[in-house]
């Protein structure tokens, strides 16, 4: 069923992507909403930032508690806007709440105040701290309309800062609910806002006067965030798009690979930026994983709220993975299932090719749709090198026998999974991010918290000594001390602790 696209300036129409049906409508927010909206975070910034992490957890728990509660209209928003199945929606609810409890559990850990060694000034108490930056805005996609951002959005929180929320367009109901229960649960009605809108409402956020923006998105639209937020110097974390490669070894389990590999590319429908996008198999071993994996596809339900892959989420999506399949069926692919022709309207049938390689977009290009693309390989080596020939550096794959985690290392990657597909996005304790065409920051884990600070140096003085290098006032023999220092310090053949080298200096 094709997606209808009419929006009328003042409100923003949301639809069922597997039937066409309007799900509701929201506002298209102004620049000057999104304004105004971030200038009152800014007062609730001001007074969550003073509360104690106790504090703070305390209203996150009772906000998580009511997500929880609101469990099944959340997931039926996520099932009826994106358009995947309800058991995909549950897990998506429940992955989001595993965020905002961890973010809590960590963040008075996490952020706490580190004594660092103050090195040649041993006199000297030297501390890192980490104090909120205020005003996060979140832009998020629509692929995991809920997970995604409150990757963001608990972090943020539970670090201490208020935030701005811009959904995507495709997905934005999910969101004012979020807005709702927020609304309810904090006492600050304006610690978590949504704003509504197409892109220009998230171009007002990322030029607005926030602390930050967390964007999530495709890469070519990050640019155009991080050139926007360039005219304030807003600092910008971007989690954008992948080519997840997958690398399968010839001692492999080969049945356990393969259920992994179909679950990596199909899960969403193919549209999850750390989905399996291409896979490179041992060639010894290539014809039986790929039967393992034609086998598996087979048994898959497509469509209904039941099935196992739902309707693609937007018909821009759908043209991209067919001109990605006839790209590499004229290029030479063999198809084993699905195919350019099995698409009807927004429903794509899981495509499984090989014969492929890296002229082709399906190899080299985020296909975001559920197709398998697998390349026979005639070294771990070659794989490796493959699997890094990508201008891209999300998640990866890898499985094997004893090498594979040797090999996991050897990927120019954010996250590897070894032994297992997606395993690090369900580790809340593992940072989530990419490098490349990817983005770069991260959410999740401590890293995902301090990313949401700024930190801060102090240098504290707990004891004078008669050597005061910050001082005008210096022996007169003190260039020939330095010389000497500079010899036992950083010279070679010595070895010398800079606190040692203080005392000998004083005594
Ligand atoms: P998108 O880039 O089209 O849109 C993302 C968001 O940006 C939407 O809210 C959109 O309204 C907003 N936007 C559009 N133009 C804007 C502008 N000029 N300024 C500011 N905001 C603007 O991405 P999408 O199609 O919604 O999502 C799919 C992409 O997201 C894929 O590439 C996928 O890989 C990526 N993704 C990455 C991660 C990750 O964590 N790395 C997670 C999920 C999705």
């Amino acid at each position: 069923m094709a997606v209808a696209t009419t929006q009328t300036p003042e409100r923003l129409t949301s639809y069922n992507p597997a039937t066409g049906e309007a799900v509701g409508t929201v506002p298209m927010h102004t620049a000057a909403e999104v304004d105004a909206a971030v200038a009152r975070a800014r007062v609730a910034a001001q007074s969550w930032s003073q509360l104690s992490f106790e504090a703070r957890g305390e209203e996150l728990t009772a906000f998580r508690k009511a997500l929880a509660a609101h469990a099944d209209e959340l997931a039926e928003l996520i099932h009826r806007e994106n358009g995947k199945p309800e058991l995909e929606a549950y897990t998506e609810v429940m992955m989001a709440l595993g965020h905002v409890q961890h973010a809590v559990a960590r963040a008075e850990t996490a952020l706490a105040p580190k004594k660092v060694s103050a090195g040649m000034l041993a006199n000297f108490r030297a501390t890192v701290s980490y104090h909120p930056l205020g005003v996060i805005g979140v832009i998020g996609p629509w692929n995991y309309p809920l997970f995604t951002p409150m990757g963001s959005i608990a972090y943020a929180l539970a670090a201490g800062n208020a935030v701005v929320f811009k959904p995507s367009e495709l997905t934005p109901l999910i969101a004012v609910k979020i807005a709702e229960i927020a609304a309810k649960t904090f006492a600050l009605p304006d610690l978590l806002q949504v704003v509504t809108g197409a892109g220009a409402t998230g171009a007002a956020l990322a030029k607005s006067a926030v602390d930050k923006i967390a964007f999530t998105g495709s890469a070519a639209t990050g640019k155009r965030v991080m050139m926007a937020a360039a005219e304030r110097l807003t600092p910008v974390l971007l989690e954008l798009g992948g080519k997840d490669p997958m690398i399968v070894a010839e001692d492999a389990d080969l049945a356990k690979a393969a259920e992994a590999c179909v679950f990596g590319a199909l899960t969403n429908a193919g549209q999850a930026c750390i989905s399996v996008e291409r896979v490179y198999v041992a060639s010894a071993v290539h014809d039986q994983f790929v039967d393992e994996v034609v086998k598996n596809v087979r048994t898959l339900k497509i469509g209904g709220d039941d099935g196992h892959l739902g309707a693609m989420t937007s018909t821009a999506q759908v043209a991209i993975v067919k001109d990605h399949l006839e790209d590499a069926i004229a290029k030479g692919a063999k198809v084993h299932t699905g195919g350019p022709d099995a698409i009807s309207g927004s429903y794509i049938q899981p495509t499984v090719l090989t014969n492929v390689d890296h002229r082709m977009k399906v190899m080299s290009d985020e296909t975001f749709g559920p197709v398998i693309p697998i390349q026979r390989v005639g070294s771990l080596d070659e794989a490796v090198q493959l699997a890094n020939d990508s201008k891209y550096g999300l998640g990866s794959t890898v499985f094997g026998g004893k090498a594979a985690r040797a090999l996991a290392g050897r990927i120019r990657a954010g996250m590897t999974s070894v032994n297992s597909v997606m395993g690090f996005a369900g580790i809340p304790s593992l940072p989530f991010g990419g490098i490349g065409d990817s983005g770069f920051g991260r959410i999740h884990g401590d890293e995902g918290l301090r990313e949401f600070t700024r930190v801060k140096s102090t240098a504290e003085q707990v004891m004078s000594i008669p050597l005061n290098m910050m001082s005008f006032r210096q022996p007169n023999d003190m260039t020939k001390r330095l010389r000497g220092m500079i010899k036992q310090l950083y010279g070679e053949g010595v070895v010398a602790k800079a606190g040692d080298l203080i005392r000998k200096l004083r005594s």
